[in-house]
């Protein structure tokens, strides 16, 4: 075919110099699904791994509707006026069903877009939450090498992409709309235990004595709940994008629980369990493929996947059964 392949080292060398572009390219290499580019996608991340983890790295996650969007505009704008640059990437996990990306979605962030201090990228558009969680994690790497202060991770309050994502960052930040005791019920207990800062956005006009409330409630609510770590209580703070309010009081948090983390090693420990994680998962990954690729697999698996499931056989039984056959 007439595809270009790219040489990693020229891209690894543009990258280090911090050229947007070369980022760019970098992240549509690592998320391609062609051999050859997965091979100088490797070559390329392990050139620039010396380079990386210098970010802070922010997960941020809520709803559809309580503000994100014009929250990381804000909050983008806000580190960018201070010289630092800023990455925001996206798991979307509804994209890698419907092809499509809601979330990072460039439009959304007119004046962020432009500035050239930032860089937005979307959602990887199709692949498992498991294979786009993975590139989006190379892209946190690769913006790193690119000489990106911050990285942010904008996912959508569904559940399991919050996971993900708390997997692969320092902080994690839950985004809210007032409503109080109501909401309380409708977010997910798993979700909050995950929050390291919980922002009451939408805190002004008619709104504000709700945030209040709503803000007083989650106190209470994170003080019930084991925190993740030791040295950090969880923190709940209101803000408005719209006004443009609070939004330096969350980032003077974020660079206290950074401070406060590194002093005590937390939050290298964090990062060292984390990586070692993503190794355990590629491990699982490319396990499964191999095994589905195995023709005596493939020929058995449906029939004794249909004997479990008929309750004629154990799922340990039918397993190890599997097993053996790889083991001939
Ligand atoms: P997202 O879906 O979470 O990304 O939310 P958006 O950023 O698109 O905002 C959803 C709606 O809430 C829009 O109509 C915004 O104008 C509005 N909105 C966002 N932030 C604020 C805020 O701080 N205060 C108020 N009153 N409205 C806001």
């Amino acid at each position: 075919s007439a595809r270009r392949t790219v040489d990693p080292d020229q891209l690894a060398e543009q990258l280090l110099s911090g050229d947007r572009r070369a980022l760019a390219r970098a992240i549509t290499l690592v998320e391609s699904r062609h051999e050859a580019d997965r091979a100088a996608a490797d070559t390329l991340l392990q050139k620039i791994l010396p380079h990386t983890g210098k970010a802070i790295r922010i997960g941020i996650s809520g709803t559809p509707g309580v503000g994100k969007s014009s929250f990381i505009e804000r909050f983008g704008l806000y580190l960018t006026a201070q010289k630092k640059k800023v990455a925001v990437l996206a798991i979307d996990p509804s994209s890698t069903l419907s092809g499509g990306s809601i979330l990072g979605d460039k439009t959304r962030m007119e004046q962020l877009v432009r500035d050239p201090n930032a860089f937005i990228r979307p959602s990887p558009s199709s692949g498992s939450l498991g294979g786009v969680a993975r590139r989006t994690r190379e892209a946190m790497l690769l913006a790193e090498a690119a000489g990106f202060d911050v990285v942010l991770v904008e996912t959508v309050g569904v559940g399991q992409s919050e996971t993900t994502v708390a997997e692969m960052v320092d902080i994690f930040l839950l985004l809210l709309a007032p409503g109080g005791g109501d909401d309380l019920q409708g977010i997910k207990r798993g979700i909050m235990e995950l929050a390291d800062v919980v922002v009451i956005n939408k805190a002004d006009g008619d709104l504000l004595p709700k945030a209040r409330l709503a803000a007083a409630d989650y106190r209470m609510a994170l003080h019930l709940m084991r925190p993740r770590h030791t040295d950090w209580q969880p923190q709940v703070q209101m803000a408005s994008a719209l006004l443009n309010e609070g939004i330096d009081a969350v980032w003077t948090t974020i660079e206290d629980f950074r401070s406060k983390l590194e002093k005590s090693g937390a939050l290298q420990a964090q990062r060292r369990h984390q990586a070692e994680g993503w190794l355990w998962r590629e491990l699982q990954d490319g396990l499964l493929d191999w095994l589905k690729q195995d023709a005596a697999v493939a020929s058995e698996l449906p029939k004794l996947q249909k004997a479990v499931g008929a309750g004629k056989a154990t799922p340990h039984a039918a397993a190890k059964k599997i097993l053996g056959l790889l083991g001939k």
